[in-house]
């Protein structure tokens, strides 16, 4: 574990073994409540709903301790991507977003903030690289880029959108705070899809906004109170009780991604594996020097999409469903979608079971395809 990963994990300890008074529940409790006893304002930690609830509250906690930064929490992953575009951008501003990024978040600037007069400018993640990012005002980047699973340098981004002015909003859902970290890195703003990883049960949609600009993060929590994108109480308990066991998961489905995309990247009816942790991965270098580890997506790509079909429903591990970072593994064909990879190429999200079980069903699955 890296020295970060160490010191965060280690708050996380500290702050789950506060004191408690005789008879306070370990677990923290469900409120649902929406309004709070207000005799007058001084120093009420909670008002009403729409402003904070002790729910949210304690899942912010948590998660900025694992940020070490201040977190905002919003009902899902695009309305945390929401809150940051709206406390970012303008009439007149530039605003670049990846191409072959997370789908919504292109849409939602394009369908919903160039018509408000931001002008929308798309660019592949591999172009981050080079691109001159003067006269944007904001610039969204997500690293590794889903499903292509791509990489750009973050702190070279970061620093050449700081000298542009422009700011850097990082979607960091795929790798999480323990995994990536790109405030320290220079990003402005991280948001993270809770839905995914970090709750890890497929049971509760959340997202956050981290950052350590002050007065950015007030916008944003200007945003949630106005606009009232506010969670759920119980989707921030079970996202909290969910990030309990966040690291542990981590380790066991980035080990397994490891081993099976060595295994995938030897097997005769696997065109080409992309993984960032397989040493001639064209990522490989950069993965090693700005994440903790290489995560737990793969991208396998098979011979068509009738191959890559047959697999899916022979491979009886891999549930078939879009979405990722559950505790089971799960399997899809992304050019369904539409996204910009080949007919046959999977993208596999590895779960938490072990590996060898994991390794036989998709063994056998692809043994069955037709040569
Ligand atoms: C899932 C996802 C989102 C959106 O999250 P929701 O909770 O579904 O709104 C945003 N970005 C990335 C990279 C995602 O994978």
């Amino acid at each position: 574990m890296s020295e970060r990963i160490n010191r965060v994990m280690a708050a996380l300890s500290q702050h789950q073994s506060a004191p408690l008074h005789k008879g306070d529940p370990l677990a923290l409790p469900l409120i649902s409540a929406t309004t709070y006893h207000l005799p007058d304002l001084d120093g009420a930690p909670f008002m009403y709903a729409r402003m904070n609830t002790p729910t949210w509250q304690a899942v912010e906690d948590y998660v900025s301790l694992m940020e070490e930064a201040e977190v905002c929490a919003f009902p899902s992953g695009m309305a945390a991507i929401s809150a940051a575009l709206f406390a970012t951008v303008t009439a007149g501003d530039v605003l670049i977003v990846p191409s072959d990024g997370y789908y919504v978040t292109r849409a939602l600037a394009k369908e919903f903030l160039a018509q408000l007069g931001v002008i929308v400018v798309e660019l592949p993640t591999c172009e981050f690289a080079q691109c001159d990012f003067h006269g944007a005002a904001a610039v969204c980047l997500e690293t590794p880029s889903n499903p292509g699973l791509d990489l750009v340098d973050i702190a070279d981004v970061a620093q050449r959108c700081a000298a542009a002015g422009a700011r850097l909003i990082v979607d960091n859902t795929m790798m999480s705070a323990l995994l990536q970290q790109p405030l320290d890195l220079g990003a402005d703003l991280v948001v993270v899809a809770d839905t995914k990883a970090p709750g890890g049960h497929s049971d509760a949609l959340l997202g956050h906004v981290a950052g350590r600009d002050s007065a950015l993060m007030g916008r944003v929590r200007d945003w949630r109170r106005m606009s009232g994108a506010t969670p759920g109480a119980l989707e921030a308990w079970l996202v909290h009780r969910g990030l309990q066991t966040l690291e542990l998961r981590l380790a066991r489905m980035c080990e397994s991604a490891l081993y099976l995309a060595q295994k995938l990247s030897k097997h005769r009816a696997v065109r080409a594996v992309r993984y960032p942790g397989l040493m001639n991965d064209p990522s490989y270098d950069l993965a090693c020097q700005q994440m903790e580890s290489f995560g737990f997506l793969i991208g396998i790509e098979l011979r068509d999409a009738a191959t890559a079909e047959a697999f899916l429903s022979e491979c009886t591990v891999l549930r078939q469903s879009t979405s990722f970072g559950g505790t089971h593994s799960c399997g899809e064909r992304r050019a369904r979608w539409g996204d910009a990879v080949p007919e046959g190429f999977v993208r596999i999200s590895v779960g938490v079971e072990p590996q060898e079980v994991l390794w036989q069903s998709i063994e056998t699955a692809l043994q069955k395809l037709s040569p």
